[in-house]
Parts: structure tokens; sequence; C-alpha cells
């Protein structure tokens, strides 16, 4: 990956880590968009809380960088209450899982990211500690082993996935409260980034922060990365000052057109509307043919450049929309448009 690439990855990256932090809302009201989950959410913490008792386990959806894991914070310090940070790659074995658990205070939250990638010889332990609070261990081996039940304090679990199609049945279902994030939109980024500039001291025109919500793909962690990329250019080129023009300066060095589209992403279209044109692409031939991981491109790439239409699920594979080729200056082909794939994912983008 090369570093204009690297830099729209909406996964974390080390120069994140100071930064992040800081930047990253503490309480419901400071945190901006999905406005449906935030809504909810406040009702159901004030209702827990009356009735002293921990959240109901919560599982949150949708591409990285769009706030989940601000959201599980969130959650724990408006409930008052600790938070354990896992993921489902670290915890390898049953054993792993059972000594989390037993560390856990009453109330706590426990927030596993990417918990469709749990084991599931560990998701069988999670189940009846998630509906009754009880660890079943299994002591010794063969004929003799034994199973021992122990009691765990009532805890939240809140799961993070960006595959909820990969998560098994029976560890959604154990999920009272589920929440699909979506893209913010420019206004919702902008006022993400201006309360950034603000914390980080940075000074601007309203014009140029739009212009960095704009071309941030709807993704927070970009928009924030991509506001101390052009801070560093408006330092050296207009006087500090974050202007119309120095954002787009600043954006254009990264290799990031006008509508938010990255190297990877017009490589994406340049191979459906090139190589490929008017036939569907299926996801392994695709990755191959842009050098990127088939899991980035559905959980990264995909779901902006659907929610843009400019590409298209079907049956049979991916194809550029018309509108996928006129932003790659070519003729959309004519031929009749295939019926696109009947998955949930698609419909809610759309
Ligand atoms: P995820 O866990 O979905 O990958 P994060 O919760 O780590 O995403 O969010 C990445 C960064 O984006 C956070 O540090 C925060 O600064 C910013 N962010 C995410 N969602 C919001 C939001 N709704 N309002 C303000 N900032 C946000």
């Amino acid at each position: 990956m090369n570093e204009a690439e690297r830099l729209l990855s909406a996964q974390v990256r080390p120069e994140d880590s100071d930064t992040e932090v800081s930047l990253r809302p503490r309480t419901l009201r400071e945190y901006v968009g999905q406005e449906k989950m935030r809504s909810s959410l406040k009702m159901y913490i004030e209702a827990a809380l009356q009735r002293h008792e921990p959240l109901d386990h919560m599982l949150l959806s949708g591409p990285p960088g769009l706030g989940k894991t601000t959201m599980a914070e969130i959650v724990a310090s408006e409930m008052g209450q600790n938070i354990r940070i896992t993921s489902g790659p670290a915890i390898s074995r049953p054993g792993d899982l059972a000594s989390i658990l037993t560390n856990l205070d009453q109330g706590d939250v426990l927030f596993i990211d990417e918990i469709h990638r749990l084991p599931r010889t560990v998701e069988e332990v999670l189940y009846p500690a998630m509906e009754d609070h009880v660890l079943d261990i299994m002591i010794g081996k063969g004929p003799m082993a034994r199973s021992m039940r122990v009691d765990l304090p009532k805890f939240t679990l809140v799961g993070a996935t960006t595959r909820q199609g990969m998560l098994s049945g029976p560890l959604r279902d154990r999920f009272g409260i589920i929440y699909r994030l979506e893209m913010y939109s420019p206004e919702e980024l902008m006022r993400i980034v201006a309360r950034s500039a603000g914390i980080l001291g940075v000074r601007y025109e309203e014009e140029g922060l739009m212009e960095i919500a704009r071309r941030s793909r709807g993704t927070p962690r970009i928009a924030n990365r991509m506001l101390k990329r052009v801070r560093d250019y408006a330092q050296l080129r207009s006087d500090g000052i974050i202007t119309l023009e120095s954002a787009r300066q600043g954006i254009n060095l990264l290799e990031v057109d006008e509508m938010g589209l990255d190297r990877t992403d017009r490589q994406i279209l340049s191979v459906l509307t090139g190589m490929f044109a008017g036939r569907p692409v299926g996801l392994d031939t695709l990755a191959a043919a842009v050098m990127e991981d088939a899991a980035t491109i559905e959980d990264v790439y995909e779901p902006y450049l659907m929610q843009q239409g400019l590409i298209m699920r079907t049956r049979t594979g991916r194809i550029a929309t018309p509108a996928g080729y006129r932003h790659m200056n070519l003729t959309p082909p004519d031929i009749p448009a295939p019926e696109a794939e009947q998955d949930t994912e698609q419909t809610a983008l759309f």
C-alpha cells in the first residue's frame, strides 16, 4: 500500500492513537449523527439505570471507523461502569474467555471487537454467560470429565462487527439491542471535524472544513485523519488557516478525488468498467485484479462505492453502474440493467 492509500484506510493506524483518544466523544450528547441509535439508546440506558440493572447486550455492525468502539465506551461511561476491551481474534481458546469473564465486576461493559471472528468453541462458552451469567467449565478429560458451573457478575456485552452476515445465528439472537451504523452525511462529518479542529486548536474557514467532510467517504476516522494532514499543508502554505483552497490542495496530494474516492476505489471502478466492462466480476477476481485483500474490499471499499451508487452487486458478481462509468469519464455500455442481488445489506445501503 502506498502512503495515500494508507491514509485513506479506515482501519486504526499507529498515528491515530495519540489523537484518536482525545478526539473521541465521551458522552451521548457529544456523539454526532446516528440519530436513531442515539435516541433509542438514551432511553434504554435511562431505563436500565432506573432499574439498577446493566444494559442489555448490544451488537453494533458497520464498516470500520464509524464509531462502534466510541459508542461502547460511551455506554460504559453513561452507565457509570468500567469497560474491558478485547477482540475476537485475541480470544483463541475457551480458557481465554473464561479468564476475562471471571475478572469482570458487576455491571462492567465487555467490548469484543470483530466478534464474528470468535472461534465456535469460544462462542459456546459465551452463550450461557450472556443468557444466565454462568460459566460452564469442564474439569478433567475423557470419561472422568465433569462440568462445573460458576456464577458470573451481571455484565453487558457490546459486540462490534464489520460483517453482521458472518455472525452465527445463535450468537446474534442473544443480543437484545442491535444497531447497524450508517455512513455519515457531509453535514454530520462537518460537525465532527469542527469539533476536532477546536480540540486540536486548528484555525479554519467553514468551506475548508466542508471540503474535508465531503471527501472523507462518510467516515469520521478518515475525516479526522484528513483534518490533520490538511492542517500540515495549511501550516506551510496558508498561514495555518484551513481554507477551501488549502483543503483542496492538501486533499489532492492524498490522491483523493472530488467524490472522496482513493486510488483503490478508482482501480476497482477501472477494472469493472475496463477489463470486464458489462460483465459481473466475482469478489476474488476483483481482489486479485486490484491486489487488495477480499475482506478489505467487502468491508471498506464496496460499502462506499455502493452508497455512492457507483457499483452494484448482482447475483453473479459486481458491476459498475452508469454513474460509475461516468465517474471514470466513460460512456455506459448499452446493456439491460441486471437484477440487483436481494441482499439486505445492499437494500439498506441504497
Ligand atoms: P470503529 O470502532 O467503528 O472502527 P471508532 O469508534 O474507533 O470506530 O471511531 C474512530 C474515530 O472516529 C473516533 O476516535 C472518533 O474520534 C471518531 N468518531 C467516530 N464516530 C464519531 C461520532 N459519532 N461523533 C464524533 N466522532 C466520532
